[in-house]
Formats: C-alpha cells, sequence, structure tokens
C-alpha cells in the first residue's frame, strides 16, 4: 500500500469531531493493493475489486411465475369464462416442441419456458377441470399476467455491483446466477493486535493479586475478524518501551495497521506512545466522544498505526467510530456508519456540548409495539458488564444537551455494525 507521510495525521487543537477525523482518514488513508481471485463460496464478506456486468439476462428466458395454465391472450374472449383444451404440459427445465393453436391452454409449472405464442398464465387455483378435461378460464386476466419476461430482473449487460463493494449472501447469488464461479476481491487488510501493561496477563497464565486478564485483545481480533480482515496477534508486552517499539518495528514490515491497546493516555506509564515515538511518529486526538480518551494516532514505517485506550468500553467505542471506518477504507470501501434508528428514549440524561456520546443502551418495545431505547444503569468506560447486557448504542450528537423521557433519538445496533 501507499507509504504515509510521518505528519499525516497531524491535527491540533481542541478536541476534534468525529467527522473532521474520518474525513482525514478518507484523505489519508488508501485502499490496499493488491487483488485475489476467490471462489464464490468463498466470496461472502470480501470487497469487489471491480466492476461486475451482467454477461446474460436473468431470467434468461421468458417463464411462467406460478403453476396454470399458458395462453394467448388475443383468443379470450373478453366477456365471457372460456373454456380451452389443455393441448400439451410443460415443466420447468423442459422445452416444449407443440406450438398454441388457437383456444388451446398447455399445462405448465412454475420457472417453466413459456411455450410459442403463449403470453399469459391463468393460475391453477383460479380455473377448474371441466367433465371433458378441458379447462374452464375466468374473465379478466390481463395480457401479460403471471409471465415473468426475459431480463425483467437483471438485463444483460447492465452494472450489477461495483467496486469497492463489500459482499452479502445475495450479492455472491447473484453472481451464481449470472454463471460467474469466481470473484476478483481486493486482498484483505493486514492488521496486527498488541497489548502491552504490567498489570496485564494472558487469560489462563497465572494472575497475581493486583493484575487483570486481557480481554481487549480478544474483542479486538474478534471484531476485526468480523470486519473481514487478516488478524496478526503481536501479544502480550510488558510496559517496556525498547521491546514495545521493536515489536511495532517488526510488525510494520507486513501489515497494513497496527493496532494497540491501552498505554497511549498521557499517564506516566504510558509506554506505547513512547515507543511509537523512537520507531515512527505519534500524534495525540483528543477526540469530541465519550467513552473515549485521548486516541493516538501515528505513522510506523509509513504504515498506519491507532492506539486505543485500555478500559474496555472506550476501546470499543473508538474501535467502532475510528478504527471501523479506517479498515473500511484500507480494505477499499467507502467508509460508511450504519443508519440508526430512530426510538423514544425511556430516560433522562444530561450532557456536555461539543461532543459525541455513545450511550450503551437496549432497544425495547412500549405496550403500543413503538419502539424505545433504555440506557443502561451505569456509565463506566470501564465496565464489561455494560457492553454485555446491551444491545448498541444511543448515539447523541454534537449539539444535543439533553435526553428526556419521549424524546426520540438514534439507536445503533451493535449487529449493524459487524
Ligand atoms: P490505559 O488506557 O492504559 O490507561 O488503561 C485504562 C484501563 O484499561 C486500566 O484499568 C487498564 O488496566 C485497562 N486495560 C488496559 N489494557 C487492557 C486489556 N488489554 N484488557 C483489559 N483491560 C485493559
Ligand atoms: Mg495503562
Amino acid at each position: 500500500m501507499a507509504q504515509l507521510t510521518n505528519d499525516c495525521f497531524a491535527f491540533s487543537g481542541p478536541p476534534i469531531p468525529l467527522d473532521d477525523i474520518v474525513t482525514l482518514l478518507g484523505d489519508r488513508l488508501v485502499a490496499v493493493e493488491g487483488t485475489e481471485t476467490v471462489s464464490l463460496s468463498g466470496a461472502d464478506g470480501r470487497v469487489l475489486a471491480a466492476d461486475v456486468n451482467a454477461p446474460m439476462s436473468l431470467p434468461p428466458f421468458t417463464n411462467s411465475a406460478v403453476d396454470g395454465y399458458a395462453v394467448r391472450h388475443g383468443d379470450l374472449s373478453p366477456d365471457q369464462e372460456n373454456v380451452f383444451s389443455v393441448a400439451g404440459r410443460v415443466q420447468a427445465g423442459q422445452t416444449l416442441d407443440v406450438g398454441l393453436s388457437p383456444a388451446e391452454a398447455i399445462r405448465i409449472f412454475t420457472g417453466a419456458a413459456m411455450p410459442a405464442g403463449a403470453d399469459t398464465v391463468y393460475m391453477q387455483e383460479d380455473t377448474r377441470i371441466d367433465g371433458m378435461g378441458r379447462v374452464v378460464l375466468p374473465m379478466g386476466l390481463k395480457q401479460g399476467a403471471n409471465v415473468r419476461p426475459v431480463g425483467e430482473d437483471i438485463t444483460n449487460g447492465k452494472s450489477v455491483l461495483g467496486a469497492g463493494h463489500r459482499m452479502r449472501p445475495q450479492d455472491v447469488a447473484v453472481l451464481g446466477a449470472l454463471g460467474f464461479t469466481q470473484a476478483v476481491v481486493r486482498r484483505r487488510v493486514r492488521v496486527g493486535v498488541l497489548s502491552t501493561g504490567n498489570e496485564i496477563v494472558e487469560p489462563g497464565e497465572v494472575r497475581a493479586a493486583t493484575q487483570l486478564f486481557d480481554s481487549n485483545r480478544l474483542m479486538l481480533k474478534a471484531m476485526l475478524g468480523r470486519l473481514g480482515c487478516e488478524v496478526t496477534d503481536l501479544g502480550l508486552l510488558r510496559d517496556d518501551p525498547a521491546a514495545i517499539a521493536a515489536a511495532l518495528k517488526a510488525a510494520a514490515a507486513s501489515l497494513d495497521l497496527i493496532l494497540t491497546s491501552g498505554g497511549v493516555s498521557t499517564g506516566e506509564a504510558d509506554y506505547v506512545r513512547d515507543a511509537v515515538e523512537t520507531v515512527g511518529t505519534l500524534v495525540f486526538w483528543r477526540v469530541a466522544i465519550k467513552p473515549g480518551r485521548p486516541v493516538a494516532m501515528g505513522v510506523i514505517e509509513g504504515i498506519p498505526f491507532i492506539g486505543l485506550p485500555g478500559n474496555p468500553a472506550a476501546s470499543f467505542v473508538t474501535f467502532v467510530t475510528i478504527v471501523r471506518p479506517a479498515l473500511q477504507l484500507l480494505g477499499g470501501t467507502p467508509a460508511q456508519m450504519p443508519i440508526p434508528i430512530p426510538a423514544q428514549a425511556t430516560f433522562s440524561y444530561s450532557k456536555k456540548a461539543g461532543r459525541r456520546e455513545y450511550v450503551r443502551a437496549n432497544l425495547t418495545r412500549h405496550k403500543d409495539g413503538t419502539l424505545a431505547v433504555a440506557k443502561f444503569r451505569r456509565e463506566g468506560a470501564g465496565l464489561l458488564s455494560s457492553l454485555i447486557e446491551t444491545d448498541g448504542f444511543v448515539v447523541l450528537g454534537e449539539d444535543i444537551l439533553s435526553v428526556e423521557p419521549g424524546q426520540t433519538v438514534k439507536f445503533m445496533p451493535y449487529s449493524s455494525l459487524f
């Protein structure tokens, strides 16, 4: 990927609104180079590297949308029931050689090609068979009813999916329906994740009374995995700037982004900061969001570095708001947040102007079925329970000062983010 200049993330002044950060990322980060060809079975979640145009029409031939009887509409007398003899039968996948003579119907099934001359299909539920085996057709059916014309879904040559589109199951299905077996996608974004801290130990290892098991690295790796990244676990390092610096420098050689959690605020024991400064450059962003303390952003050997705060909820929110757009840009897709759901607050809350808050909350329903949103009972940035007991954020914009019960707020489910 393109090498970044050391000062590319420099930003000074008061806390930076999140939108400005995302704009800066959009200006600076370039999608990884390199594509690969993957089979459609493995294409879900991958980012298309080129536009796809339809090499054929869908449906490829005009066919029946229902089980019933195919007729020529012009044969029907408009002001009475019609009784037609059944001249043939065509099932899905078959070709019928018999043509349609006047006042004849063809027994047809869903997906079968329309017989030559037929242009309209009666649903079998609307017909009956008389004593002589003829089909009785009611009045009033429009020409072309229950017929799926060639190309009504997708016309040959149409642009179906664009470069930069992250494929979903239905996109993979369309490519298969168009006869493709493979897709050309961007390579996965390679991200390394490092934990630091003398107080942090690996789950399963011996924990001293004053230590915590590492939870952030597991969370970050899982989120990266869901966003389609190739994750490298850079492990857990002691608060030793030389060791951290060496690890970061080595990692930069093969990665597109380096993430750390903890050790990047302005305290004395924040060694990641010192380490980054010896092998690259570092800027602090005072991001105008809560939770989320300063986020460190830097460049190591031309590769972006993002240092997230150690508190789990702050780490989670800054990942979602800063790392996620960065990954989208590196991956070759536009940086986009999901559209939040409007719901009525069941709580009151007050906040400072000028910063955006991500209030952990649950979506529920009022008795009348309308959507309501309930705030988690506590707000600490260190509370893992606040993440597991909620299913999304209420996003309170910079201009909002308070929320009262009944007010419409924007709710962003976690499930829309990963
Ligand atoms: P820091 O950002 O380093 O000041 O850390 C803030 C808080 O997050 C402290 O209570 C740390 O112990 C905690 N913390 C830092 N790293 C991790 C981690 N990997 N897993 C869980 N908690 C962490
Ligand atoms: Mg620390």
